[in-house]
């Protein structure tokens, strides 16, 4: 059996101050048809990163609305998680190349997770690259299957996504975050849907400015300095030696400037360690440079005050599926500075929201600037708050489910419910 993630409860009610009054009445109509269907969503991983994150808030709103969702982790070793690392970067461009040797362990432990899946669904929601075989494997186990890809596929390596290819493009349903990720030949019917960030959960609740400088003191920054961020997974495509080269263009004007790289472990992440070191080496031993990590205790309290307690937060990415971390800052109303790559460019509109950069001497010019010019920032971070209050918040993505689960099932499901 696959391990089931327990999530807490969360009441679609209590969304009622921050949402429309129309999105939630669409959300209930949408879902009575589908009470007791049985859903169950698939992924790597229940710690790290925007999937888990999307997870523990979309998986219990759609249990408070009548539908019987779960959440299973599927089962790996260090060997396929190695190979789904491989795989994640060569589809996000990198020049790796799988052998075939490779692909069988993939393969391996798509089949192992497919025997272990229970069978019975009404709908099988599998995210990403490391368990996308399952469908083509066991397609009896659910009458509808869709596949959710986070990551940037605008630019993959083409050798990788034909060998994924026969195993995504027959799923009924996709979910692109961007309709530049969506690869040529897909049969089913593609569905463009950003993902979003809770608004309630504890990482992006409000925090009053001197409890986050209270928190982030804790953790050694100083309050009366300013303070450039980057929250971020240590993966080479988030670039964090690239945000040290960019803190150090701006710290020879400023020298009172500090940075913090936040950056949680992933458990199906071995490379996130080599690249943590490597950061702690580029850093050589600056006293202003904090880098942390869950290990120090950094959770999502912790986030929520870096990025509440910034005066600049950056994204300085090279690849991104969609980057949670931008929506959550601007969320907290900071001005954001993300690489204009991927999901970034679809939260961001440079100038007005935020900005966009594609190097570390634009991205060092632009955090100059915002220092220099608070009340920009201010402004900044206010159509950024606006911006994600009207598209990335999860009811959206709710409702954005239950659409194409209706559209999926066609009215039928073996839930206790039966569809008019
Ligand atoms: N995150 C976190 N702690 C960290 C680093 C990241 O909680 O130290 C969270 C971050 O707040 C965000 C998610 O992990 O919610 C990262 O999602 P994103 O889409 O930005 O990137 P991904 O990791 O999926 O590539």
């Amino acid at each position: 059996m696959l391990q089931r993630v327990q999530v807490a409860a969360k009441p679609l009610s209590d969304y009622t101050h921050i949402c429309s009054r129309d999105l939630l009445e669409e959300i209930r109509a949408l879902a009575e048809p589908l009470r007791g269907a049985r859903v169950a969503h698939l992924s790597a991983t229940a710690f790290g990163g925007g999937v888990s994150e999307i997870l523990y808030t979309l998986i219990p709103l759609l249990v408070d609305v009548g539908i019987e969702c779960e959440w299973q982790v599927i089962y790996g070793r260090e060997e396929f998680f190695n190979v789904t690392k491989l795989l994640h970067n060569a589809l996000q461009g990198a020049e790796t190349e799988l052998t075939d040797e490779q692909w069988e362990i993939w393969l391996r432990y798509n089949e192992m997770n497919a025997r272990e899946l229970a069978g019975g669904f009404d709908v099988c929601v599998i995210h990403d690259p490391q368990p996308a075989a399952m469908r083509a494997l066991a397609p009896e186990k659910a009458a509808g299957w869709l596949w959710r890809c986070h990551i940037d596929l605008s630019t993959p390596q083409q050798a990788a996504l034909e060998r994924l290819l026969p195993y995504i493009r027959d799923y009924p349903q996709t979910l692109f975050h961007h309709a530049d990720f969506v690869p040529p030949g897909m049969r089913g019917k593609v569905n463009i849907v950003p993902p979003a960030i809770d608004p309630l959960a504890p990482k992006n609740m409000a925090l009053a400015p001197s409890e986050a400088a209270y928190v982030c003191e804790q953790l050694g920054i100083d309050s009366g300095r300013p303070l450039l961020c980057q929250v971020s997974r240590f993966d080479p495509w988030k670039d964090p030696l690239g945000v040290i080269d960019a803190y150090r263009i701006v710290k020879q004007g400023r020298p009172d400037l500090q940075l913090a790289l936040v950056g949680s472990m992933a458990s199906d992440d071995p490379e996130g360690w080599e690249l943590f070191n490597q950061t702690l080496a580029h850093a050589d031993g600056d006293r202003d440079i904090h880098i942390l990590n869950n290990f120090n205790n950094v959770g999502a309290i912790e986030v929520n005050a870096f990025q509440t307690r910034s005066e600049v937060i950056v994204q300085k990415s090279l690849r991104e599926g969609f980057g949670l971390t931008v929506t959550e800052a601007m969320w907290k109303a900071r001005p954001v500075i993300g690489g204009a790559v991927g999901g970034i460019p679809l939260q961001i509109e440079d100038g007005h929201s935020g900005f966009l950069v594609s190097s570390k001497e634009q991205c060092a010019e632009r955090v100059q600037t915002l220092l220099s010019d608070p009340e920009l920032g201010r402004q900044l971070g206010s159509a950024a708050k606006e911006r994600v209050r009207e598209r990335f918040l999860t009811p959206r993505l709710l409702r954005d489910h239950l659409r194409i689960m209706t559209d999926l099932l066609g009215g039928a499901h073996s839930g206790k419910a039966v569809a008019p």
